[in-house]
């Protein structure tokens, strides 16, 4: 797909200085993490409440209740990539936008109905909207801007806000709902939330011109035959899905994901293998897929540690943590607010620190600032052990060592996530850019994967478990940050012709 369909050009500055289309992005994304966040916080609460009289959960272990998290998750980000080839392909990328919001708005609804027997289809519907939705707004942002216009990065940016202003959002609504009136309640609101999002896509998307508008031109008899493949796709999945609901088949929650991890990672091996040895790529492109590859698994294994802010941690919070704030007890995914308040102050302040960075020539290449990010997610655990160090002689603890610990995360993420997003918007091979959002997405799959495995194991046996799992996880971040920052050393030979240099510099 080619980033040069653009309607608005550089006089269009009506959003914050950026294309008035990005109101439009900013505030749909906005409704659906506020519904995703919202609702993930309840989640594994939710699964692993006991079964009482007042909002009752579903009583199931952490084991299982975890890794049906980590399921979720990584579906949420891997149906990222069917999504985007959709949009792509057939139904070009405002269409997957709305499609996805609505599909999404009716899972949430659906698991707003209080009984156990449609939660799993409630999941599904969430897991296939945000399929269609979330990468495919992402490759509208890039679309917006022609392709010299440095306002692009910047663009991110104000996008990645609308990330954390809508999550905030999500815990403080859901949150309160769900854990204070009923586990649907707080669905429900979700549900609410993204329905707000819906409305206002269709109302404002005519502010996108044509970014996004049409798939990829093709014949019409090759989309037809292209068309024919999705639908008997679907039709296979639903057969799959609908019978497992049924009953036909079970599915062991803790062998499922464990598989599922393992086949993320292939898919991900050989599709960055495949563009590398298959796709025609010519030796700049090459060496920048080397690039994103390495930060491709700094970001999967960043995000298996940031995603258990609503697995392992948020048990923490809930088991371990005094959550009283004069006399209140306070809704457990409250203290996730931590995350996106931090991000919203702090976010501007990293873009400053790298443009200053960047002026003075000292900009770090990529790889070291995801090594960055790792090593900050490490440290973040260093303070969990002695949190859980302290819980063991007397529990439950102060809110303090959590909000550390995502000040920590979230510093992480500020020198990963927008950043990692402009890298795949920027180096990627310009015809496969949709596929590459995919990729990037991949990443988070993997990581939400291993946040529900590594969540499981580290609370199986309440505070005991918790230490060796964090502690294995200290050792991975801090071994794989050197293993990038040793690569990158590599890769940034100083012959390098100067356009190649510039390429992979990381000067963003
Ligand atoms: N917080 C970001 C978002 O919700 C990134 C999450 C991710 O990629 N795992 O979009």
């Amino acid at each position: 797909m080619s980033e040069s369909t653009v309607s608005n050009d550089k006089a269009d500055t009506g959003f914050l200085g950026h294309p008035i289309g990005l109101r439009t992005l900013f505030l749909t994304e906005m409704w659906e993490r506020m519904s995703y966040y919202g609702m993930r916080a309840l989640l594994v609460l939710y699964m692993t409440g006991a079964i009482t009289e007042f909002n009752p959960g579903l009583g199931w272990s952490q084991i299982e209740a975890q890794a049906i998290y980590g399921i979720y998750v990584g579906m949420v980000y891997f149906m990222v990539v069917p999504g985007g080839w959709l949009a792509d392909n057939i139904l070009g990328h405002q269409k997957a936008v709305l499609y996805g919001a609505m599909i999404i708005a009716l899972g949430h609804f659906t698991l707003a109905i209080p009984i156990e027997q449609t939660f799993f289809l409630g999941l599904i519907f969430v897991v296939l909207g945000t399929g269609l939705l979330k990468g495919n707004i992402s490759t509208i942002v890039g679309k917006l801007y022609k392709d010299d216009d440095k306002r692009r990065e910047s663009g991110y940016t104000i996008f990645y806000m609308a990330i954390n202003i809508g999550s905030t959002l999500g815990f403080l609504v859901c949150s309160y709902l769900g854990e204070k009136i009923g586990w649907h309640w707080g669905f429900g609101a979700a549900g609410i939330g993204m329905s707000f999002g819906v409305l206002q896509f269709i109302y404002s998307k005519k502010l996108l011109g044509s970014a996004g508008m049409n798939p990829n031109p093709m014949e019409n008899h090759k989309r037809a035959k292209l068309a024919l493949g999705a639908k008997i796709s679907l039709g296979v999945m639903f057969v799959v899905i609908v019978s497992g609901l049924l009953g036909f088949y079970s599915i062991e929650p803790r062998v499922f994901a464990e598989n599922f991890s393992y086949f993320l990672t292939i898919v991900a091996g050989v599709y960055f293998l495949y563009l590398f040895l298959f796709a025609g790529l010519n030796s700049i492109e090459k060496r920048n897929l080397i690039l994103l590859a390495l930060l491709f698994i700094g970001a999967a294994a960043f995000w298996s540690g940031f995603d258990q802010s609503a697995s392992s941690l948020s048990i923490f919070a809930r088991d371990y943590t005094d959550l009283s704030v004069s006399g209140y007890i306070i809704p457990v995914g409250w203290l996730q607010f931590a995350n996106p308040i931090f991000v919203v102050i702090f976010a501007p302040i990293f873009a400053g620190i790298w443009t200053h960075l960047g002026r003075v020539n000292l900009n770090p290449a990529l790889p070291i600032k995801f090594a960055l990010g790792l090593a900050l997610m490490a440290i973040s655990f260093v303070v969990m052990l002695f949190a859980v160090e302290l819980a063991m002689e007397t529990a439950p603890v102060g809110m303090r060592w959590l909000i550390l610990t995502y000040l920590l995360q979230t510093w992480g993420e500020l020198t990963l996530s927008p950043i990692g997003l402009a890298a795949f918007s920027r180096y990627s091979p310009k015809r496969y850019i949709g596929q590459m959002f995919g990729l990037w997405f991949l990443a988070s799959a993997i990581g939400g994967v291993l946040a529900g495995l590594l969540g499981g194991d580290a609370l199986d046996a309440g505070l005991e478990s918790i230490s060796p799992v964090f502690n294995f996880m200290i050792k991975y971040y801090f071994a794989i940050a050197l293993i990038l920052i040793l690569l990158s050393w590599f890769i940034k030979k100083p012959d390098n012709p100067k356009t190649e240099d510039e390429a992979i510099s990381g000067q963003d």
